[in-house]
């Protein structure tokens, strides 16, 4: 996978690129990473990237000429994911990872101070993906956060290919409650299945338990899960235990 970020501010990626999974990724040639400076893209005497809106209003706006000419420049397919970072965007999730974590090459376009001219919006843009509703000052800790949940989707980038398939979200629910040795601490004790070493009851509380997090922090998931017969069973007898506590 190929990613280039055009970004103001390149120096903000140094630490995130070169750390951990990204880091492994690019050691093992599995991505490649370049950050563009869209300033030296400008065609006037003070590199000045932004202007004042017409029509009036606060900020600034990114103008459209760095942006478009920096685009000119790098090398695309049709295939290429143009990606807009923008609070008004697609909201980010494991769905839209997996999705472009399948392309070869993306580019972000991380914006600043009060956004983009539309032309770029129009023109240029594939996807156009927030990562939350509120509104940070540019587009790069958002890209960074994209870049790292896609690339560790990218077979062989995590050790075991296994560790994100048990992911939450991965399958439409959150992940089961997880434990570690000692299998005492003080009077909190590892769940008896866990150590009984029967792997289909394993899987089975395994299964239940993600159901049943997934029912307390995060409903509006179940929403769109297809709750088998057997799961559906699941969940009321876990709803007759709450009403039966109360
Ligand atoms: N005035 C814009 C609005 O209200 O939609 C917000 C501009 S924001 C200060 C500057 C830039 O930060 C945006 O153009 C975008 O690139 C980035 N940004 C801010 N919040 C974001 C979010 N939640 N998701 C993705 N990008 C964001």
């Amino acid at each position: 996978m190929r990613i280039d970020y055009l970004t103001l501010f390149p120096e903000m990626f140094d630490g995130v690129l070169n750390s951990s999974i990204l880091k492994r990724a690019q050691d093992k040639d599995m991505l490649s990473v370049r950050t563009i400076n869209f300033r030296d893209y400008a065609e006037n005497k003070h590199n000045q990237v932004d202007d004042y809106p017409f029509g009036g209003g606060q900020g600034m706006v990114l103008k459209p000429e760095p942006i478009f000419n920096a685009m000119q420049a790098i090398e695309k397919t049709p295939e290429t994911r143009v990606v807009l970072m923008c609070p008004q965007g697609k909201p980010f999730d494991q769905q839209l990872a997996q999705s472009l974590s399948e392309s070869e090459h993306i580019v972000f376009i991380c914006g600043h101070y009060e956004g983009y001219d539309e032309r770029i919006r129009e023109q240029l843009v594939t996807d156009e993906i927030s990562i939350g509703d509120y509104v940070l000052t540019g587009g790069e800790l958002p890209a960074m956060t994209m870049t790292d949940a896609i690339v560790r989707l990218l077979p062989g980038v995590l050790g075991n290919q296994q560790s994100h398939e048990d992911d939450s979200f991965q399958d439409g629910l959150l992940e089961f409650p997880q434990y570690t040795r000692p299998r005492e601490y003080g009077d909190l004790k590892v769940p008896d299945v866990l150590l009984s070493g029967n792997h289909a009851k394993i899987e089975a509380w395994r299964h239940e338990q993600k159901l049943i997090r997934t029912y307390e922090k995060r409903p509006d998931l179940l929403e769109r899960y297809p709750l088998s017969e057997k799961d559906q069973q699941i969940l009321k007898t876990y709803k007759k235990q709450l009403k039966s506590k109360d």
